[in-house]
């Protein structure tokens, strides 16, 4: 419709969403579908979370909350930065926003201007370049292959950079890839930040515990650029929480000044009640988020074997997350009961509808050519979903 506004005519939906809905719709037309699209924890929330969430209602927590969230939330996630991730965060440097999404929007909204370039390393997550469009700016994209295990080297930052350019915007764990920055890696990307000062990083660290190779390393807890970094994180994914809503961001006061002014004009902050349950979730033990991480690795290790079976079918080893991204470009060009293969759409829709497992293209992650697997099912359907898959794709001549 032409009356609609030029901002959102032309930004383009979210393709995990989307693929999701179409699982959803054949499921409720009674059809057999694995869905390895959405990213979400298949296992529910914590029962102590819960209740927490209970006594909130039965406590009257039913007004306006403050904007930038509870104070006791914003203590929570204060002992959390100091405890596991040894940064100093008060809570006047602290903002609780409606899912790591809407904190990522934010921040995005509060440091881009018409014009200004956004780096980001692909293959990434759906949303960044949706949002970087809507904020005005324009996004920078780096490449990573999947050789390399889908990470960037720093020198292809500084390659990157231009007078316009005002942040990186990082992501580990990784979505859609699994690639896991290490504290060499995140010290070479400060080193090359230190000669551009005025530059910021937004860090994604929504899969921080969704890591198989040990401790997990922020960006924010390098010196140098620490008050230039954004950390973005939030429950829904360390505590099965997606449907809660709940995230945050920790930056400088500035920072966090402007979004809590960009948040009361937009949505008042976040829902009172999942608030008092990630106070529970991030004061809790974190053996819940534990017991999902082992289960997790148990599930890396299964797809791996399994689509590493499968020929033509390319992978790299995921290191965090639960995400498989493998290369499906052997399969391009062929096609089955007549029907061509153009392109990695093509290939998820050939998916979902003769093997009925639904899995996301690549090309929403700027990497055509791949797919991406949630494995953030149980052993038994991703089991199945492979042996639909090794089973439709011999059919293709
Ligand atoms: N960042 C990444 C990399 C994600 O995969 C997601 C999806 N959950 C988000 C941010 C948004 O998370 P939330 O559900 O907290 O909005
Ligand atoms: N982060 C999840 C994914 O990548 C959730 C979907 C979304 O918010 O876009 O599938």
């Amino acid at each position: 419709m032409e009356q609609l506004s030029a901002r959102i005519r032309r930004l383009s939906g979210s393709q995990t969403i989307a693929m999701n809905q179409k699982s959803r719709d054949l499921q409720e037309k009674g059809v057999d579908v694995i869905n390895l699209s959405v990213g979400e924890p298949d296992f529910p929330t914590p029962p102590h979370v819960k209740e927490a969430a209970k006594k909130a209602i039965d406590d009257n927590f039913s007004f306006y909350p403050p904007v930038a969230g509870f104070t006791d939330l914003k203590q929570a996630i204060s002992r959390k930065f100091a405890v596991e991730n040894n940064l100093e965060y008060s809570t006047d440097k602290i903002l609780v926003t409606n899912g790591a999404k809407h904190a990522l929007a934010n921040a995005l909204m509060c440091l881009v201007d018409e014009g200004d370039e956004v780096i980001i390393p692909a293959p990434y997550w759906v949303s960044y370049v949706e949002l970087v469009k809507l904020a005005g700016g324009a996004s920078v994209i780096i490449k990573s292959g999947i050789e390399d295990n889908f990470k960037i080297k720093p020198a292809q930052i500084e390659e990157a950079i231009t007078s316009r350019t005002k942040i990186l915007l990082l992501c580990s764990p990784n979505n859609p890839t699994g690639s896991v920055y290490t504290r060499g890696e995140l010290n070479e990307i400060s080193e090359i930040l230190t000669r551009y000062p005025n530059i910021f990083v937004i860090s994604d660290e929504i899969y921080e515990h969704i890591n198989f190779t040990g401790k997990h390393e922020s960006i924010a807890g390098i010196e140098e650029v620490h008050e230039r970094v954004v950390v973005v994180n939030g429950v829904s994914k360390a505590y099965a929480m997606t449907g809660w809503r709940i995230g945050y961001l920790a930056a400088s006061t500035e920072i966090v000044n402007a979004c809590t002014k960009l948040q009361g004009q937009f949505t008042s902050g976040a829902s009172t009640i999942a608030q008092k349950a990630a106070v529970a979730a991030l004061s809790g033990d974190n053996s819940y988020t534990y017991r999902m991480k082992e289960a997790f690795l148990r599930r890396r290790d299964l797809v791996y074997k399994l689509a590493k079976k499968i020929e033509g079918m390319k992978i790299s080893r995921p290191q965090g997350a639960f995400y498989l991204f493998p290369d499906i470009s052997a399969f391009l060009g062929l096609s089955f009961e007549g029907k061509k293969i153009n392109d990695d759409n093509d290939f998820c829709l050939l998916l979902l509808e003769n093997a009925h497992v639904a899995a996301v293209p690549g090309e929403a992650f700027g990497a055509p050519g791949f797919i991406r697997v949630s494995y953030a099912t149980s052993d038994t359907r991703l089991t199945e979903a492979f042996a639909r898959i090794e089973k439709l794709l011999k059919k293709l001549q």
